[in-house]
């Protein structure tokens, strides 16, 4: 479903990831954990071009894009409607309804028309648990219910894979439960997930594999229970001390 190769990314001439290579198969949930600065956010960010490699190739489903060579923007576009992120901090439109968050991207997008627009983007804000909030504007809803919002429209577009940086890291304590919970539910259903969280019980529960990142590489991949009770690398150790 997923393939990396040689993924290099340079921020002016520094090396913020540097060269990885990654398989993620069809319905796996990948968490991804590492100190801060090692490169998690940009890696996610390269998998929907939100950032554009500096080399290496990334093929998700049926398209592959290599960074060494030049490519149409057309390509670049079509590649990037195979992900859909969601962000830490929601980056919902502040002056459109939670329904017209959701239902953007399917007129915009999709090309859909506003009818089916409405009725699609309603149907997954129930499965989100916002039926009874269709109407409201963002900053009328808690932190919990805004990225429960972000988490549909997300879903609105179809994607073959979901991205989530940090969904739950903005939010206070209490509110973090019910967006992990959207979240589980979406693995259960089969969905391509790769997560970046520091929520080490989500991983435990829900990630069929846990990667763990230092200095722009993948020093560590396995299960989580092997990650958690076993880790084979010293710095993972000393990662997993740290924040236990
Ligand atoms: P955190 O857990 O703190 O979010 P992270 O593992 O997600 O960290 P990244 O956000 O991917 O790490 O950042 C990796 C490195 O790349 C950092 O040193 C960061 O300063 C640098 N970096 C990220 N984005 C940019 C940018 N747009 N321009 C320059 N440097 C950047």
């Amino acid at each position: 479903m997923i393939n990396i190769q040689g993924l290099v990314k340079r921020f002016n001439q520094v090396e913020v990831l540097r060269g990885i290579d990654l398989s993620i198969e069809k319905g796996q949930v990948i968490v991804v954990i590492g100190p801060s600065g090692s490169g998690k956010t940009t890696l996610l960010r390269c998998l929907n071009v939100l950032e554009v490699p500096s080399e290496g190739i990334i093929r998700i489903g049926d398209q592959a894009l290599d960074f060494s060579k030049r490519m149409a923007k057309k390509e670049v576009e079509s590649f990037r409607k195979k992900s859909a992120m969601v962000f830490q901090h929601y980056n919902l439109f502040p002056h459109m309804t939670v329904l017209q968050n959701v239902m953007e991207g399917l007129v915009t997008v999709k090309k859909e028309d506003k009818g089916k627009a409405r009725e699609k983007a309603a149907i997954l804000l129930q499965k989100v648990g916002l039926a009874d909030k269709l109407d409201y504007y963002p900053n009328q809803l808690s932190g919990g219910q805004q990225q429960r919002v972000g988490i549909a429209r997300a879903l609105a577009l179809e994607p073959e894979v979901m991205l989530f940086d940090e969904p739950t890291s903005a939010l206070d304590p209490e509110l973090v439960g019910e967006v992990l919970q959207v979240m589980k539910d979406l693995a259960g259903e089969g969905i391509t997930m790769v997560v970046v969280t520091h929520e080490m019980r989500f991983a435990n529960d829900v990630a069929n594999e846990v990667l763990f990142m230092d200095q722009g590489r993948i020093i560590e991949r396995s299960t989580p229970s092997d990650m958690f009770m076993h880790p084979k690398e010293e710095r993972t150790r000393q990662f997993l001390n740290l924040i236990k």
